[in-house]
């Protein structure tokens, strides 16, 4: 399916064994690949990607005597730029998880993670993400040291009116609608630029601002949605909640009163809120969640799946949506493990009656796989990344036809052969 996708020319295949080395480059020459090498060990590998900076690829096994796949990767990642690389192994999947989780980590493209004996689609397929761009590069998935800020500064920028909301879209995967946006908080800091939350959401959480903060961004989402609604689209809105505003209970007067005057029916206002959040004054908390839930607001289970997001907070919060998180969705098409746990979910909230949003679907792989396993909305950067608020209509408007054609199954067919969206 993804043979549409150019596949790297130049590839070196890594294995102790003449006969899977033979077997592999046999497959790939069957793909039509022009230049293919092989390498019978570790330091064999090692040298000629260093001697041929045209490869582009390398196929790689993990059970070599002498220097093993691991410490090949480590090797690589020492390079100034490394060939993407596809593990192969007959080894048992969780370890495969572990070495596919090292790499990344380590900062490598791993174009896929291949059980032994290799079969030609499952090759073609990890080969096939080549020529696709990467979304989440390599500096966004490592922690940057950002500018040190400070609570003095949360507050003069609550002052100033610093605090922006952006607006990720989530889509319905059936026929490619669009059912809303989350809102998520930036910061446009007059000398260190736009801040996303990871700079300074643990810094307001642990001041006085939190619910301040809370109701800025609810105050700009319902400005945005009066707008939307007036102009025909008729979607909900989404706001993340963290702990220090749920223990407070007069945050949720506040957020009544406000969707009250807006002229927004509460059934348009979904809040998101962690495991972390439940677990500071479970009695406070509750209450609050619950006379949210009896106002009609949606209350969604975010990050699911994570240390602060599990199991049991379905049974105590009277939720309406399940969020799976991003860790799970990403990478699920061609990792065993993932994909079971994200079907245990996706089952759990069928089960529950929970509407369900996939987050972080980065790729049509991912796109499909969701549809494939009924999950009802997705959100990621393969449908959308956060935008300002102006910027949602025109978006929608570009958008619109793309996301209604991956709806259908000949629709995904004909978006194909059209080529693939980032490729
Ligand atoms: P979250 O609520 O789980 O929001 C999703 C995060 O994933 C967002 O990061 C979004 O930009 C990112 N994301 C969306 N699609 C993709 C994708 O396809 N790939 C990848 N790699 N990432 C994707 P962001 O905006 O940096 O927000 C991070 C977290 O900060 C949020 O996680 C949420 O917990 C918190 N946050 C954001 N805005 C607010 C807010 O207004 N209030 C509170 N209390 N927390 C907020
Ligand atoms: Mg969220
Ligand atoms: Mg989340």
């Amino acid at each position: 399916m993804l043979s549409t996708n150019r596949l790297p020319q130049h590839v070196l295949v890594v294995d102790d064994s003449e006969l899977q080395r033979q077997f592999i480059a046999e497959l790939c020459r069957a793909m039509g690949i022009a230049d293919i090498q092989q390498a019978v060990n570790g330091f064999d590998a090692l040298a000629q990607v260093k001697a041929k900076p045209q490869i582009e690829a390398i196929i790689l096994d993990l059970e070599m005597p002498g220097m093993d796949g691991v410490q090949v990767l480590h090797e690589l990642a020492r390079l100034e730029q490394a060939p993407p690389v596809v593990l192969a192994s007959a080894r048992e999947h969780v370890l495969l998880n572990v070495v596919e989780n090292m790499g990344k980590s380590l900062g490598l493209r791993l174009l896929g993670v291949l059980q032994k004996p290799i079969v030609h689609d499952h090759l073609l397929a990890s080969l096939g993400r080549f020529s696709v761009t990467p979304l989440s590069s390599r500096a966004s998935e490592h922690w940057t040291p950002g500018p040190a800020l400070t609570e003095q500064e949360v507050f003069r920028a609550l002052r100033a009116k610093e605090f922006v909301a952006y607006f990720q879209p989530k889509v319905r995967l059936a026929d490619g609608s669009l059912k809303g946006v989350e809102a998520l908080v930036r910061w446009e800091h007059p000398e260190h630029g736009l801040l996303t939350p990871g700079h300074f959401i643990e810094l307001v959480e642990g001041s006085r601002y939190m619910s301040e903060l809370t109701l800025q961004m609810l105050d700009m989402a319902l400005r945005q949605c009066r707008k939307w609604h007036a102009a025909g689209l008729p979607i909900s809105f989404s706001l993340n909640l963290s702990a220090r505003s749920l223990a407070d209970s007069r945050l949720a007067d506040a957020i009544i009163e406000r969707v009250a005057v807006s002229g927004i029916a509460p059934q348009h206002v979904i809040l998101e809120i962690t495991e972390s959040a439940i677990m500071t004054d479970l009695g406070t908390t509750l209450g609050t969640l619950a006379r949210l839930r009896l106002k009609g607001f949606g209350l969604s289970v975010d990050d699911y799946g994570t240390g602060f997001s599990c199991m049991l907070q379905l049974s105590r919060v009277p939720c309406t949506e399940l969020k799976v998180d991003r860790a799970f969705v990403h990478g699920a098409s061609h990792n065993r493990h993932l994909r079971i746990l994200l079907e245990s979910a996706l089952d759990i909230a069928s089960k529950l009656n929970l509407e369900v949003v996939a987050e972080g679907v980065e790729t049509l792989e991912d796109w499909l796989l969701l549809r494939d396993l009924g999950c009802g909305e997705v959100q990621g950067y393969f449908v959308g990344k956060p935008m300002p608020g102006d910027a949602l209509l025109p978006w929608w408007r570009d958008n619109q036809q793309r996301m209604q054609d991956l709806g259908p199954m000949d629709g995904v067919l004909q978006v194909l052969a059209g080529g693939l969206p980032g490729s």
